[in-house]
């Protein structure tokens, strides 16, 4: 495990020597320390980044050239795929097999993005057709500058790829501040991207708290671009930041993400991705759907197959073998989660099932996955996110009900409709009033395709195409080419 900053390709101490602990949240046990970086280390980080950007040369390079940068990283994270997963599971709890298909994904998305690099090089732009014979036009894109990226701990290492990597292909160079509670594979990427060979200043990495060193990144002059991924109230601080220097910004937030199931679902299928769509990684995921309206017919029978397969999930230290739900990530999280379900339980809910420390767990972050009935709509269960495993399901009777109700949300990431009347599905997901539509399944999330929430679930778009335009700006190019003079100030007949 590092113990340092990486700052203009090399592994220096926080100049001012501070240090955070890092915590098993199965074993609650303080397995390192990491350095906390103060607005000096992040002014060296910027200056680094800066440098990179302005005078050695990266948005320079062909994008083929960037993109050999790329895929040596993608390969890099590949190469110790096994090494890195059991690092994210000692540091967030999720399940091993979790972690390991992140991992994958993070390395895939390098991959994607390097792709996009070589793609750029045969990009001449945008011709522009003008209504001016006398000129000719064309739109370009080049990088932003230095790119900023603060992210959470809910996919550590998968988060950092999100941005890093779209970034880097744009030809943007970076800082980048991981969460406090899961800061160890970002060093590692650091040291992947040190092994292949990233000229200095490209990726800097600072570890550190939000409010020290996340909001020296906001604050500095010499960043470009903000790419948050976060919660709600951090990303609206960061857009009101951004807006006193101009800084382009992208936020990806939280989200009360629905699941409408019809009564011409299969009960079996329907079952297995409401459960993947709520305890997948403890249910620590802005996208889950958490909120599942069920229609009548066969909200009784539903109900009871899911609390009966809910029970059944196995609980435990991820590193074991078998385990479907680790604990939360730290003690405040799995705090704030209880005291949810409490909340939820005195405006009236039903807990179903789960709701408490599982039998036998001394010590550990660890919950029962929850199914909450009878929640009623304007309670903060039914209407704020609860980031854990918690399910609250009601019944409803016809399509209008359902998208009435799955669309009152000050928030609008995701939503999910199960039906095997495809036309209604279709119907559905055009009336749903969010970033990420899922028909017949929720979660499954895929590098070329667009990412981020309508309303207060954030802005701009992450992943694909969208996700390199983040870290672009676009220039016109435009050139007089008549023969004629202009002859405005010199008329022809007098020049
Ligand atoms: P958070 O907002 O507390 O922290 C996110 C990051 O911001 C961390 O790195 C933190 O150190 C930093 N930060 C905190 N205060 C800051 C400040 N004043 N200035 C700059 N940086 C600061 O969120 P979290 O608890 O880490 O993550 C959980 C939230 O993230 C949930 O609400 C979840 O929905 C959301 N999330 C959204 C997505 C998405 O794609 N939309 C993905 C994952 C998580």
């Amino acid at each position: 495990m590092r113990s340092e900053l990486y700052i203009d390709g090399r592994w220096v101490s926080p100049i001012k020597g501070g240090t955070f602990d890092v915590i098993n949240p199965a074993t609650e046990d303080v397995i390192h320390k990491l350095p906390a970086a103060t607005a000096e280390d992040v002014d060296a980080a910027v200056a680094a980044a800066r440098r990179a950007f302005d005078k050695d040369g990266w948005p320079k390079l062909s994008g083929a050239q960037r993109a050999t940068y790329l895929r040596a990283i993608a390969g890099g994270i590949r190469a110790r795929q096994q090494e890195i997963a059991r690092l994210e599971v000692i540091d967030n709890g999720k399940p091993l097999p979790e972690a390991e298909w992140d991992i994958a994904d993070a390395a895939g998305c390098f991959d994607y993005y390097a792709g996009l690099a070589d793609q750029r090089d045969n990009d001449p732009g945008e011709a522009i057709e003008l209504s001016d014979a006398r000129f000719t036009s064309r739109a370009v894109k080049e990088p932003i500058g230095v790119a900023g990226a603060i992210i959470p701990w809910n996919y550590p290492l998968l988060m950092a790829a999100w941005k890093v990597a779209p970034a880097l292909a744009a030809g943007c160079t970076v800082v980048l501040k991981p969460a406090e509670l899961t800061s160890l594979t970002a060093l590692e990427l650091a040291a992947i991207a040190d092994g292949a060979k990233l000229p200095p200043g490209v990726l800097n990495v600072v570890t550190g708290s939000g409010s020290v060193a996340g909001q020296a990144i906001v604050d500095h002059k010499g960043v470009a671009k903000l790419a948050f991924t976060g919660s709600g109230p951090v990303g609206s601080k960061i857009m009101a930041a951004a807006a006193r220097d101009i800084k382009r910004v992208s936020l990806e937030l939280g989200g009360k993400s629905p699941f409408v199931v019809f009564d011409d679902a299969d009960i079996d299928e329907a079952v297995e991705w409401i459960m993947f769509g709520i305890f997948w990684n403890q249910g620590q995921v802005c996208s889950a759907t958490s909120r599942v309206l069920v229609q009548d017919g066969i909200y009784g029978e539903l109900l009871r197959r899911v609390v009966e397969e809910t029970q059944k999930i196995t609980i435990g230290n991820g590193v074991e073998d078998g385990i479907l739900l680790g604990p939360l990530v730290s003690k405040r999280q799995y705090e704030q989660v209880l005291g949810a379900i409490e909340a939820a339980r005195s405006a009236g809910a039903t807990v179903a099932c789960g709701g408490r420390r599982p039998d036998g767990f001394e010590r550990g972050y660890f919950l029962e996955p929850t199914v909450l009935t009878d929640v009623p709509l304007d309670s903060d269960a039914w209407r704020e996110e609860i980031f854990g495993p918690v399910l609250c399901i009601r019944p409803f009777s016809d399509e209008n009900e359902a998208i009435e109700l799955a669309n009152e949300s000050r928030f609008g990431l995701a939503a999910a409709v199960m039906s095997k009347d495809d036309v209604r599905a279709e119907r559905v997901a055009v009336a749903f009033r969010a970033g990420i539509v899922w028909i017949n399944c929720s979660q499954p999330t895929f590098t070329e395709a667009p990412w981020g929430g309508y309303k207060e679930s954030g802005i701009g778009r992450e992943l694909g195409y969208w996700g390199l335009e983040n870290y672009l700006e676009t220039k016109q190019i435009t050139k007089f080419v008549s023969e004629e003079p202009w002859g405005w100030y010199l008329k022809p007949s007098e020049a």
